[in-house]
């Protein structure tokens, strides 16, 4: 059962964890938290232990409002002015040693999980659950690749079952921080923004869980992003391949990474709303039912960059596409949808940070177009190839919306294509209308 952000914001959100967890406790839970929302996020700009003092309070103040006085005093005592001398040297040596800055800064936004999932657990024992807080860090074992660590999965297999089996044939209920690990000599590490659902998945596949639970602001898995289409509606269910092309392109309900380690292991996801615990929400599963309106969902991301690399080489010529991905191999950079024609690729990128030297040797290769500023959308629903007229309804009903960069994935199951990021809100919107709106029902 993984707990975001939200679903641990104040007194009354720990308080409902704890009533959700109680209800479980025949099914043997394991339990993940994140950090209290908007902790990460104050970790991450805090320069000193000053700029800090109101990460403390909301603990302190869940502390003094949920446990008895002497748990409390020992809450408080302990584990807050212990990471606050730990953060004060930490936010002290990030000054003084910048070539360490992503180490160091890893130290630093772990804090956040190590303290949710200490006081998450006292909550739980206050109200009279056996729980104990349990190191993610001595269970989630990574390369040292900072701010996104990967996880190396044969260690952390080992190191989660023989650090958490006992604890759960005790009876007790472990309770583990998400997003945060350690390489294999002790350091911190933490596995990119929105991580604990995947460390969810990790621990869930390393014990073999019969389901993994992620318990969010919203009930499943929507038809679109409920912030920009307020009608949005929970799909019920969907297969391991949908999930993943959503939360890749873009769905935040779920961290990108989460449903591999559950397709390997079979395992089902199931995404709830913490507010409203008895709505069903999403099943993740390894069916590949076709929805009656193949449609299952819009997903969309912004902020992506994408490339155009034309050259008359390419014509019948082999190693070519190889060169050209060495390129993107040696920045360490992700490229996302790729499109080739007899004499041109082009490419997405999330993260461009590497972009002049990436295309300086591109230029090597060919002609370089950069476009910045692009909204990839993905349309996604098993079947959609085996439908015919998805991509007219796609195209007419944005006709006046120019679509770059057009990708149906091996798959099958997703439709992706990039826009200009401005009209993304307006593509999505009309997009949802078309496929959801309950008059078509088609
Ligand atoms: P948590 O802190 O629980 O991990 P997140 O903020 O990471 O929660 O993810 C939940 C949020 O994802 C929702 O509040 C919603 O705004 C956003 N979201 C984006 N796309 C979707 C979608 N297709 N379905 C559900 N939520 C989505
Ligand atoms: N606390 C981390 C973040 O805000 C991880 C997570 O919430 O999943 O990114
Ligand atoms: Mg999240």
């Amino acid at each position: 059962m993984k707990f975001g952000g939200t679903s641990v914001a104040d007194a009354a959100a720990f308080e409902n964890v704890a009533r959700i967890v109680a209800n479980e406790r025949a099914a043997v839970p394991i339990v993940i938290v994140s950090a209290m929302s908007g902790v990460t996020d104050s970790l991450l700009a805090a320069t000193d232990i000053a700029s800090l003092e109101n990460v403390f309070d909301r603990h302190r103040a869940v502390a003094h409002e949920l446990l008895d006085t002497s748990r409390a005093a020992d809450f408080v005592e302990n584990e807050l002015r212990n990471a606050a001398i730990q953060l004060d040297a930490l936010l002290q040596s990030i000054i003084q040693k910048p070539a360490e800055h992503k180490l160091l800064q890893d130290a630093v936004v772990s804090f956040g999980e190590i303290l949710s999932s200490t006081l998450l657990a006292e909550v739980l024992k206050q109200k009279g659950i056996q729980a104990r807080q349990i190191d993610a860090r001595s269970c989630i074992i990574t390369d040292d690749e900072f701010a996104s660590a990967a996880p190396l999965m044969e260690e952390t297999f080992a190191q989660s079952q023989s650090e958490l089996i006992p604890v759960l044939e005790s009876g007790v209920t472990p309770v583990l921080g998400g997003f945060i690990g350690s390489t294999k000599q002790g350091v911190t590490t933490t596995l990119g923004r929105g991580g604990s659902d995947y460390t969810a998945a990790l621990i869930g596949a390393a014990l073999s869980v019969s389901e993994i639970q992620i318990w969010t602001d919203v009930t499943g898995v929507l038809t679109a992003d409920p912030r920009i289409v307020p009608e949005a509606q929970t799909v019920e269910r969907l297969s391991f391949g949908e999930a993943a092309e959503l939360a890749y392109f873009g769905a935040k309900v779920l961290h990108p990474k989460t449903i591999q380690p559950a397709i390997e292991n079979s395992i089902p996801v199931r995404i709830c709303n913490s507010r409203a615990p008895h709505e069903l929400g999403t099943l993740v599963g390894p069916e590949t039912e076709t929805s009656p309106r193949t449609v299952k969902a819009i997903a969309h991301k912004t902020g992506v960059t994408t490339v155009q690399i034309t050259s008359a080489r390419m014509l019948g010529a082999y190693g070519f596409l190889r060169a050209l991905f060495e390129v993107f191999d040696r920045h360490r950079t992700v490229v996302d949808v790729v499109t080739t024609s007899e004499v041109s690729v082009s490419l997405s990128l999330d993260d461009a940070s590497a972009l002049p030297a990436i295309v300086a040797e591109l230029e090597e290769l060919g002609t370089v177009r950069v476009e910045k500023g692009r909204a990839i959308i993905c349309v996604v629903g098993e079947g959609l190839r085996g439908t015919p007229g998805i991509a007219a309804r796609v195209f007419s009903t944005i006709s006046d919306i120019n679509v770059t960069l057009i990708s149906q994935g091996a798959s099958s199951i997703n439709f992706t294509f990039a826009i200009e990021e401005e009209r993304v809100k307006e593509a999505v919107t009309r997009l949802h209308e078309e496929f959801f709106a309950t008059k078509k029902g088609t």
